[in-house]
């Protein structure tokens, strides 16, 4: 829920910052978030000092000629001025490489991402929605690979976080009545800054256009200052902090215009991500698509909770299609308009967030990247999880035994542990009621994504409902024995008050009933005293004056049997899109072809993803194998291993490079009657089987019930030779 939290943020503070502590909260900032690389700081200073001394050379030469001085004397200073234009090409070339990521990685990411993109969309692992009308941004479809994977990916998540937690799956309608998300804060706060172009009305993402302008500043000109160069990395730092002003400002200040057609651009305004709609014919029930699915579960949480048998903790979960409208989608898969989420709401005592199997997660390390680390400019380092939450790093066992299960789901999906981290929140990147919130980023080659975050939200949605609804979203713990307590009891006398304040009598008797004990101490004490107390009335907008006799305070002891408290709710959230296209990247490589005239696209899916598990086919045209694959393909849909069969007349070699560009594990080649070899993708070895065991080896193998070792060990085999098929 990280947008609206950030989203929130700026909002529920108390009122605008002042421009002056939001400065100095920048230059903060500045000094610790945004180091300059000395190497990058001091070719920019050569750089400058290098143009200088050309110009003065060039002014220098072109006095000699004014003089008329002697050719050999200007002939020199000419020399002179072509060396210094040379050295300064040099450090022209070396800043290049310093800014580009040193040796022209921006470019290999680029190309690798064209050549992911490409087989995705060739493959039919998605397609842009509604392509023969020239699609639509920010909506895809998923096609019959894309499907499988999404599948194989949803349904590891029921068993790794539903089945192995018990939690209470449910499914709720996208479309949500307008109260809902008035309540949970969408309807005000879920906005982003847009700006238009004042002639054609596009619009954009205000901190996206600032962003470019920063980025492309930094990587491509060379004749900013360090100073400048400073200055954007700090702009960069804090996009998410400037508020629509200031980001106008910024805007305005560096003369970005719009990057289609270069007009002028509207101010920045904050614009709503839900999709609006209306429920029924009349029109008279305003509803959205939902943005994210956690308020369904939410709303229901007094039905859940007595499921349970009044018991907490428990978790509640849900998959489902999320809609944003963003403004305006890039990054591919990354941000789109409709996409589905996996969410889990585990809702807990706020007075005991330990959990019972955390035990079973505090040995993992893997990467973490905790906000100190960040505000100092350094980077993710590896953690183990039990030291992080002992030394309260992470704010609680439920929130880290949470992080823990998300590490070992991402990374049984076959995400690189090297390009995972857990980045804990910065505190401006938090709303005021959240206790502790860590993204799952994984890097691609559009940089580090949030693919899943895990934020400890207290216990603000449920009282937010609690308030609009009404309804008590509450949970009791009994006591054992009866507990003494002391309480506060306000008894308004309201015939005093209503004499005193008339029409006004019902706000200031509310009031009153409202004060936590610190106040109404202090104003008994200051009744007491001197008879009478000044007392605010925020909804009246005055202070009024309370006398003695219109109100009694008291402390009474009083027997209570049960605590009644609002839950806290830990929350992890995937972006399962986000997720996906992650995989595709750190699964996809290319190997060359046995000629090596060509480059082969593989996707090494670990089997639990891959969207066929095997592919089944003849050695060669012949009526004899073709009855042999279409037998054991029958074998195969009985022990419920996806699978397919090609009986084209392409070589084994090109059947071979089709299925690795789908990423599946295991090929079977018939080429007897009692016998077939089954081939490993990614090594290309090939084991002989009988036909009578092939399909429970492939079942074994696809549900990692066994390994490829283990067949390789047990099976006569051979190795491909030379990286290359032996049958190709
Ligand atoms: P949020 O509620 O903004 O924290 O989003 C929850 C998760 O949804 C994020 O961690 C992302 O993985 C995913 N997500 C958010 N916005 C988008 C989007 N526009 N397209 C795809 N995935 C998204």
């Amino acid at each position: 829920m990280r947008s609206l939290l950030v989203r929130l943020l700026s909002s529920t503070s108390s009122g605008p910052r002042s421009s002056i502590s939001r400065l100095s909260h920048i230059l903060s900032i500045r000094q610790v978030q945004a180091p300059m690389a000395a190497s990058e700081e001091s070719l920019r200073k050569a750089l400058a000092d290098m143009q200088a001394a050309v110009d003065s050379r060039g002014n220098a030469v072109r006095a000699l000629k004014a003089a008329k001085a002697s050719k050999p004397e200007i002939d020199a200073a000419i020399d002179a001025l072509n060396h210094l234009k040379l050295e300064k090409l040099s450090i022209e070339k070396e800043l290049q490489a310093a800014v580009s990521g040193g040796d022209g990685s921006a470019v290999t990411r680029e190309a690798f991402r064209q050549a992911v993109v490409n087989t995705l969309e060739r493959r039919l692992f998605y397609i842009p929605s509604f392509k023969i009308y020239r699609g639509v941004a920010g909506l895809y479809d998923y096609g019959p690979p894309g499907c499988a994977v999404k599948a194989n990916v949803l349904s590891f998540w029921r068993q790794h976080f539903v089945l192995e937690e018990n939690m209470l799956e449910v499914d709720c309608p996208c479309v949500t009545p307008e109260v809902v998300l008035k309540a949970s804060g969408h309807v005000d706060k879920f906005t982003d800054l847009m700006v238009k172009d004042l002639k054609t009305g596009t619009c954009y993402r205000a901190d996206h256009l600032l962003k470019d302008f920063c980025n492309e500043k930094l990587q491509k000109d060379l004749t900013i200052s360090a100073e400048k160069a400073s200055e954007f990395k700090l702009v960069l730092a804090t996009l998410d902090d400037l508020s629509a002003e200031e980001l106008g400002a910024k805007i305005k200040e560096y003369g970005i215009v719009s990057p289609d057609t270069k007009n002028p651009l509207s101010d920045p305004y904050p614009f709503n991500l839900m999709f609006q709609t209306s429920i029924g014919p009349s029109g008279t029930i305003p509803g959205f698509m939902r943005p994210e699915t956690a308020q369904g579960i939410f709303v229901n949480f007094k039905d859940l909770y007595y499921y349970n048998g009044n018991r907490l903790p428990f978790a509640a979960a849900q998959i489902g299609q999320a809609f944003r409208n963003e403004i305006s989608p890039r990054q591919g898969l990354l941000r789109v308009r409709e996409f589905t989420l996996a969410e889990i709401e585990h809702f807990v005592d706020p007075e005991d967030k330990s959990h019972p199997k955390f035990g079973e997660v505090s040995h993992l390390e893997f990467l973490m990247f905790p906000r100190e680390q960040q505000m100092s400019g350094q980077s993710a380092t590896k953690t183990c999880l039990g030291e992080a939450v002992a030394k309260g790093t992470v704010n609680n066992e439920t929130l880290g035994y949470f992080i823990g299960r998300v590490y070992l789901f991402l990374t049984r999906l076959g995400i690189d542990k090297g390009r995972l981290r857990f980045r804990q929140h910065l505190a401006n990147e938090m709303a005021h009621y959240a206790a502790d919130c860590w993204d799952a980023e994984i890097e691609c080659s559009y940089g580090w994504i949030e693919c899943v975050g895990i934020a400890d939200r207290s216990a603000y949605d449920l009282h937010a409902h609690t308030e609009k609804s009404g309804v008590a979203l509450v949970a009791a713990e009994k006591f054992a024995q009866p507990r003494e307590v002391e309480k506060l009891v306000i008894t308004p006398i309201k015939k005093e008050i209503g004499l005193a304040f008339k029409g006004s009598q019902k706000m200031v008797v509310e009031a009153l009933e409202a004060m936590t004990e610190e106040e109404a101490m202090k104003m008994k004490s200051s009744l007491e005293s001197k008879g009478e107390d000044e007392f605010l009335v925020c909804t009246l907008g005055k202070t009024v004056t309370i006398k003695d006799g219109m109100v009694k305070i008291s402390k009474e002891k009083k027997k209570e049997h049960q605590r009644v408290f609002t839950p806290s709710v830990i929350e992890p959230s995937f972006g399962i899109g986000r997720i996906i296209y992650c995989l595709y990247e750190h699964s996809f490589y290319k190997r060359p072809s046995k000629d090596g005239d060509e480059q082969l696209n593989v996707f090494s899916f670990p089997p639990l993803v891959a969207p066929i598990k095997c592919t089944v086919f003849p050695l060669i045209q012949k009526p004899e194998y073709e009855a042999v694959a279409q037998h054991i393909s029958k074998l195969l849909t009985a022990a419920g291993v996806s699978h397919i069969i090609d009986m084209s007349g392409n070589t084994i070699g090109k059947r071979y490079a089709r299925t690795d560009e789908l990423g599946v594990p295991f090929a079977i080649t018939a080429d007897s009657q009692t016998d077939v070899t089954i081939r490993e993708r990614d090594s290309k070895d090939q084991v002989r089987i009988t036909i009578s065991e092939v399909a429970s080896i492939v079942k074994d193998l696809t549900e990692e019930q066994k390994t490829w070792a283990d067949i390789w060990s047990a099976y006569p085999h051979h190795t491909s030779t030379n990286g290359e098929d032996n049958e190709e």
